[in-house]
């Protein structure tokens, strides 16, 4: 399957060259892209965005159009407008050219309860039209990829959370996509997961499109060679994680207030972070100026980034990071 894709083949207008990285691997190409309800909320807004392989990290609050448009590039569901090209051919027109080199984690991810992972890996091979034998031995070395050797024998319905997040890893790579969409896929998986699983997209990101959708900063900063912030379905930036920390160099400062002051600081700026010391609360906060006289400049990090392009409505209740800090010595 991975050869049949178009690597360097681009049939339409738009097909550009297949940069950067040396014009290896797939390009997925977003234009104009909008999705709009009937009920009138417009999920995603004129979003032009070239995705080329590595990991993208789509980063946005709840509510930004992040799965929606992913639906649209997993030819699930289609825009209202624009046009969504993989290597130059039009998928929306035919979506058979996505499907064929896709793997895709919707966030709804549905299993057959009384099947064994093995069995429904079988059962999702079998529809996919992988061969038997190939189909065994890919199931075998996927489920010893994601960990799950051990309960291969167990029916799903007994599965944790975190363990059926990671028979979806599974079934999205069955076929060795050449373009991996995984919609929150770290939603549930413990820290140890989180990290195997961040390695394990590094790994496949190669001369892949990996894809990932999250609303967590850190699980992206690590693992993502582009980002794609959005908010309110449009996109507020696109680029390497150190192209857009340029943004917030010399903006981001920490000083250490008492605790009576940070609900004030925190009502004049974004804070990205607080944490009670022994004298008071260390304050981390974005800021075009110095907020206080002994404010320190700290190198920015993509958290500081992400609250300096977010709207704040959107990026969730201000007073979180101030509770948290007085509930205990460090969160
Ligand atoms: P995210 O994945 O970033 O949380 P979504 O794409 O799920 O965002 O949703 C974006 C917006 O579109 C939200 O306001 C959501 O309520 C709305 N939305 C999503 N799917 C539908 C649908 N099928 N019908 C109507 N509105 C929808």
């Amino acid at each position: 399957m991975t050869e049949r894709t178009t690597e360097h083949a681009p049939t339409g207008p738009g097909a550009g060259p297949a940069e950067p990285g040396g014009g290896r691997g797939p390009v997925l190409d977003l234009e104009g892209v909008t999705k709009a309800f009937r009920g009138g909320t417009t999920a995603v807004e004129d979003l032009t965005l070239r995705l080329t392989p590595g990991v993208v990290g789509l980063l946005g609050p709840n509510g930004a159009g992040k799965s929606t448009l992913m639906r649209v590039m997993a030819t699930v569901t289609r825009p209202t407008a624009g046009r969504v090209l993989l290597d130059g051919t039009d998928i929306v027109a035919r979506p058979k050219a996505m499907r064929a080199v896709l793997g895709y984690l919707p966030q709804d991810f549905g299993v057959y309860p009384h099947l064994t992972s093995r069995e429904f890996l079988g059962y999702l091979a079998a529809a996919k039209g992988l061969p038997a034998r190939t189909a065994r031995a890919r199931i075998d070395d996927l489920l010893e990829l994601v960990n799950l050797t051990s309960a291969v024998r167990r029916p799903l319905g007994g599965y944790s959370g975190g363990m059926l997040r990671r028979v979806g890893i599974a079934q999205a790579l069955l076929a060795d996509p050449r373009v991996l969409i995984a919609d929150e896929p770290t939603a549930g998986l413990d820290p140890e997961e989180r990290a195997r699983f961040r390695n394990l997209l590094a790994e496949l990101s190669r001369d892949r499109i990996v894809v990932l959708s999250t609303h967590i900063v850190s699980d992206v900063e690590s693992v993502a060679t582009d980002l794609a912030v959005v908010a309110a379905g449009r996109l507020l930036r696109h680029g390497s994680p150190d192209s857009l920390l340029r943004e917030a160099a010399g903006l981001v400062w920490e000083a250490v207030v008492p605790a009576d002051a940070a609900a004030g600081l925190q009502s004049r700026h974004r804070v990205s972070r607080m944490v009670r010391t022994g004298d008071g609360v260390r304050v981390r906060l974005v800021s075009r100026h110095s907020p206080l006289p002994d404010a320190v400049s700290v190198p920015p990090d993509l958290e500081d980034l992400y609250l300096l392009v977010v709207p704040p409505s959107r990026t969730g209740p201000a007073a979180a990071p101030f509770q948290a800090a007085l509930r205990g010595p460090s969160w």
